[in-house]
């Protein structure tokens, strides 16, 4: 049996790989789990860290992972309701008045971990959960809010060990973080009676995942980081991620219409991006596509460009100079890859914070990526 401190542990240094290396997913979420199991005990200051979680692991069973128990703290009464439509991504932060308007319950899941979650969502949850018990598909939830505070004080600790420059790469800006809602939840599986709570364990569940998303609209929740999508939503494809909008109609709408909630509100385009991966004998098409994730998740972070193609620029850029020249530019990384790609995109008329010129397209725009021997793609340089 595992120890779920050395998993949370392991999960969370995957998370930080992962955010630099192979995909971009929102996992430092896992950092904020915390080993409070009695939920009326929790508060959002609590000092919460990997370090303390509980040691115990055993898989629970079915029945006992359905003694999940929940009770409602009204934090502060709530004078006005927050905004369920509310978009909360890498570049549209959390509402100012939102943490004092949010409403939550504290529920402890079938691993014993306190989870906070927004209280009409979590109803909503249990309708879901209860939906799909009757199809012999059993969930519980990994995680689901997280305060600014929590991750202000996750960045805090990654700068005091790591350095600025590490910390800022690998974990979420504090108030950019659609968890920072409390309508965001991550589900985890339980199996045969098993908790399934990894992601690469997860993702190995493709069917029954389909079963859940077909279920997530009736119960006003759409699934966020769709597949190929990773240039809007700015995250990789997570099955387990799914989202609260307190509106039946509109999560069938976009459910049906396999769109982002970007998309929706129109802050994006979904127009469809081609991808070229050509024909290399250095890397394999698994390979590059990897690296065009890690590109379309950074390209997310320019609001409101769109992106119109990716092409994989060749074997020719993969040599000896270029190699050396990102080991120049990320001093000491110890890459021993490089791949060069080129891409089209189109600026926004307003485009706030972009050093781009407004309304222009830009073609054969460079990125540089360059990986270690056993590390995942890094983007270390893009521009003309
Ligand atoms: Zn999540």
């Amino acid at each position: 049996m595992k120890n779920r401190k050395t998993k949370l542990i392991v999960l969370f240094l995957a998370a930080m790989i992962a955010c630099v290396g192979a995909g971009c997913t929102d996992n430092t979420a896992k950092t904020g789990s915390s080993s409070v199991t009695s939920s009326a005990a929790a508060s959002e200051d609590e000092s919460k860290s990997e370090v303390s979680e509980e040691s115990n692991t055993q898989s629970k069973t079915e029945s006992e992972a359905g003694e999940s128990s929940a009770e409602s703290i009204n934090e502060t009464p709530a004078s006005d309701s927050i905004d369920y439509m509310a978009l909360v991504n890498k570049t549209h932060p959390l509402p100012e008045d939102w943490e004092d308007k949010l409403e939550t319950v504290h529920m402890t899941n079938s691993v014993g971990d306190d989870v906070e979650v927004e209280k009409k969502a979590y109803d909503a949850y249990l309708r879901l959960k209860e939906e799909l018990e009757k199809e012999d598909i059993h969930v519980d939830l990994d995680s689901a809010r997280r305060s600014v505070a929590d991750q202000q004080r996750i960045m805090d600790d990654f700068t005091e060990q790591y350095g600025k420059d590490y910390a800022l790469k690998t974990v979420a800006a504090p108030g950019y973080s659609e968890h920072h809602t409390g309508l965001a939840l991550d589900l985890y599986l339980i199996i045969d009676g098993k908790d399934v709570v990894e992601n690469e364990d997860m993702i190995q569940y493709p069917e029954i995942w389909s079963k859940i998303h077909a279920k997530l609209a009736d119960h006003g929740f759409i699934l966020r980081y769709l597949e190929d999508k990773e240039h809007i939503t700015g995250y990789g494809y997570e099955p387990w991620h799914i989202r609260y909008l307190d509106n039946t109609d509109t999560a069938k709408e976009i459910m049906s219409q396999g769109i982002t909630l970007e998309g929706y509100l129109g802050t994006a385009s979904e127009a469809d991006v081609s991808i070229d991966l050509g024909n290399s004998e250095i890397y394999t098409q698994d390979e590059l596509k990897d690296a065009v994730i890690q590109i379309k998740c950074k390209f997310a972070s320019l609001a409101g460009c769109e992106l119109k193609s990716i092409r994989y620029a060749g074997d020719g850029a993969v040599n000896d100079e270029n190699l050396n020249r990102m080991n120049e530019i990320d001093n000491g990384a110890g890459y021993t890859q490089v791949a060069e790609f080129m891409m089209d995109f189109h600026t926004p008329k307003n485009p706030e914070s972009l050093t781009l010129e407004a309304d222009r397209d830009y073609t054969d725009y460079n990125w540089w990526l360059a990986r270690t021997a056993d590390g995942g793609w890094n983007i270390v340089s893009f521009g003309y």
